[in-house]
């Protein structure tokens, strides 16, 4: 009986690794209400922190409005094998034809070409080096482009799946 304290920390620890690790299949943002979400209304969507920290889940406002990165594994769409398009997680803005996805073998949501219009917007990251990709719709921050990706543009898009929403169609 000793050792009981310690056989459930490690159960603990090993529940909360899978819980961790868990890649949802689709983006558990799907089940929130949000207002600002629409695949037709192109208008610029200006939202404060404080509002979107409402409307999205923790995983989306941390990527998405704070800038931040989905551990390599752990988003949805990492190996979405369907035919849709990607759209922004946040205010529903189309993004990516899954035509255009490929295995980038990094544990990130891979295309090698946005949608052409008003998808996604290149800005210089804050490190200096970097171009980081964000909605051209919500500003949301959706992830990194480098320039090592397949043929024909050799642009690899590098995204986080939580800031993604696909829906299978054309
Ligand atoms: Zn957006």
């Amino acid at each position: 009986m000793k050792n009981r304290p310690i056989v459930l920390f490690i159960a603990a620890l090993l529940m909360g690794a899978t819980a961790c690790t868990a890649q949802p299949e689709v983006n558990p943002q799907n089940e929130k209400k949000n207002p600002h979400y629409s695949h037709t209304d192109k208008a610029p969507v200006k939202v404060s922190n404080a509002e979107w920290k409402k409307i999205l889940i923790p995983e989306a406002y941390s990527i998405m409005r704070l800038k931040g990165t989905e551990r390599a594994g752990t988003g949805p769409y990492v190996h979405n094998p369907k035919s849709g398009t990607y759209y922004c997680a946040a205010c529903g803005n189309a993004l990516f034809s899954s035509a255009t996805k490929f295995d980038s073998h990094t544990g990130w949501p891979s295309f090698f070409q946005s949608l052409p219009g008003n998808s996604v917007a290149k800005v210089k990251d804050a490190d200096g080096f970097r171009d980081e990709i964000e909605c051209a719709r919500c500003g949301g921050h959706l992830g990194h482009v480098f320039d090592d990706g397949p043929k024909p543009t050799g642009l690899r898009y590098c995204m986080n799946g939580y800031a993604l929403m696909f829906e299978e169609g054309k």
